[in-house]
């Protein structure tokens, strides 16, 4: 966007990017936990888990995509080295160290509801402030509430197989 277009969001620029690159810290992690557990999971409807991960991966980097657009058009620098997500993120990490399918989609829960939050936060933020930011929260929320159902469904189903 050009200088219009920041115009809108005026002194609250700073506080929008840094928003937005904790958030694709966030993404890229949540990227890789869903990825490499995709990799790793075992147990029984193994299959149907890794297929659940691997789709959520690609969601989680097409997040990272989003939120890159929006930072470079407000005129900041997204988060440029790896080792800065540690620093970044709201929600962290959680290395799938139990492949079993039940531990490792518990994790993955536990950050999409820390994604939630976080993307709440951000629509809460900047509702007056920057209706663009506002409807890429918006958007990205709406993902991330898909993602919390379709793992707690795959738990049900987890209790039907596993009694
Ligand atoms: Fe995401
Ligand atoms: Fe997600
Ligand atoms: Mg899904």
């Amino acid at each position: 966007m050009g200088t219009k277009g920041r115009e809108m969001v005026g002194e609250h620029a700073d506080r929008i990017i840094e928003l937005l690159n904790k958030a694709y810290a966030d993404e890229w992690l949540a990227y890789y936990q869903y990825w490499i557990g995709a990799k790793v999971v075992e147990g029984p409807m193994k299959d149907a888990v890794m297929a659940e991960l691997l789709e959520h991966a690609a969601d989680e980097l097409r997040h990272a995509d989003l939120l890159t657009t929006r930072i470079i058009q407000l005129g900041g620098t997204p988060v440029l080295s790896p080792k800065e997500w540690y620093s970044f993120t709201n929600c962290g990490y959680d290395p799938p160290e139990d492949p079993y399918i039940v531990p490792v989609v518990d994790q993955n829960i536990k950050g999409e509801q820390c994604a939630i939050t976080t993307y709440h936060k951000m629509m809460q933020e900047t509702r007056d402030i920057d209706p663009i930011t506002y409807n890429l929260a918006l958007q990205i929320v709406s993902d991330e509430v898909e993602h919390e159902e379709d793992l707690q469904s795959l738990k049900e189903d987890f209790k039907k197989i596993l009694k």
